[in-house]
């Protein structure tokens, strides 16, 4: 099975939510050599346009995966599949297809077309922390928005707790798409579409794309139906690149007649909701947690921050600014008496991503056994 180098590179980047830097870079190393810039806003989501056009096809995706970082993992390929190992233990590690497919799918479309928009962000795991907090007059000129984020093959996602994400207008185009790659349109989990959804009146989709047992040790991702949402995400893309999919804010809500009329809000506070690939509701984090989420080429300073007095201000060295990891938001700072905390500095390793030549893991382990676990899983979508 011949599998696109990208894949495999885009899968060994170990991130992690609130530990995303090494994807961050990751990221932008890939939009320098597609000769793309990129913009941040406040949280640090990464913002990309192509091109010079009144309409954009979008895609979104998070660049978060709940498997905390580990340096011993390495990507396998077992003929439609690939996996992770820990190659110290020899066990099983949780890929990351969610949402490492996504950032794949996403850097690959954006080969694929003169005017797109792409937006990567932080920490959805946690509970759509970075969407929650996107820019979204972004979408102003989005087309459609699409995001691969969702386990499985077959999902057509077109709500989300509630919210409406796409109608006729944008089905009646595409159905013949969805037919030929064998989706149905389904109510999903919570992920960031989900916010965009809530904030502007664009059209959005959510699908599964490949990743199968997410959020677990057993991850893996079948190579075929990755390459295969892939183009379906193309194809979408290129049909309704001439026109913007609208639904106005206040006819976004599915329950509003029926159900006693409780609305998109109200479902949520019931409890209704679950995340996408998700069992559970987010795990609070706790500040000390949160200050592990620094920024690909920041440093933390010895100053305090104006507005909380905490001293985690950091210098974002992409923005030149000064972000302050206790209130998540950039702070205003004379810097002439600001020095980089050196110590604190020292205690952080400059880990580098891994990417060598020998990509994938010489798999000297009993590959049958994983086999065993992996097939009964597969499905055969005869694509
Ligand atoms: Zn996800
Ligand atoms: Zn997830």
């Amino acid at each position: 099975m011949k599998v696109n180098q990208n894949l495999i590179r885009v899968m060994n980047v170990q991130t992690h939510s609130y530990e995303t830097q090494r994807m961050q870079r990751f990221i932008k190393k890939e939009l320098a050599k597609q000769n793309l810039g990129h913009t941040k806003d406040k949280y640090g989501n990464i913002y990309v346009t192509k091109g010079d056009a009144d309409l954009y096809p979008t895609m979104v995706c998070h660049i978060d995966t709940v498997h905390a970082i580990n340096n011993d993992v390495q990507v396998v390929q077992l003929d439609d599949v690939l996996l992770a190992i820990d190659t110290k233990t020899k066990k099983r590690y949780g890929i990351g297809g969610d949402d490492k497919v996504g950032v794949y799918i996403t850097l690959e479309l954006l080969k694929q077309f003169d005017n797109f928009k792409a937006v990567f962000f932080l920490d959805e795991e946690v509970g759509c922390v970075g969407s929650s907090k996107a820019d979204f007059t972004f979408f102003n000129d989005s087309t459609i928005v699409l995001e691969c984020d969702r386990r499985g093959y077959n999902d057509f996602v077109t709500s989300i707790s509630g919210t409406k994400l796409s109608n006729d207008k944008l089905h009646n185009d595409i159905d013949y798409i969805l037919d030929k790659y064998n989706r149905k349109k389904c109510i999903g989990g919570i992920t960031d579409v989900g916010e965009i959804a809530d904030n502007n009146p664009v059209q959005v989709a959510n699908m599964s794309c490949g990743y199968y047992d997410p959020h677990s040790d057993n991850e893996y991702i079948v190579i075929s139906e990755v390459e295969s949402t892939k183009q379906m995400c193309l194809e979408i893309l290129q049909e309704t690149a001439d026109k913007r999919y609208e639904i106005d804010l206040d006819k976004r809500t599915t329950y509003g007649v029926g159900y006693g009329g409780y609305n998109a809000y109200s479902a949520r506070s019931w409890g209704y909701d679950y995340y996408d690939d998700w069992d559970n509701k987010p795990k609070h984090k706790t500040k000390n947690e949160a200050l592990h989420n620094t920024y690909a080429d920041s440093f933390k300073t010895t100053a305090e921050c104006p507005c909380c007095n905490a001293s985690e201000v950091w210098f974002d060295d992409y923005e030149q600014q000064f972000f302050c990891l206790s209130c998540h938001t950039y702070v205003e700072i004379d810097d002439n008496n600001v020095n980089i905390d050196a110590e604190y500095m020292s205690t952080i390793t400059d880990e580098e991503y891994i990417e060598t030549d020998t990509l994938l893991y010489d798999a000297s382990f009993n590959q049958e056994a994983f086999k065993k676990d992996v097939e009964p899983k597969l499905l055969n979508n005869g694509i």
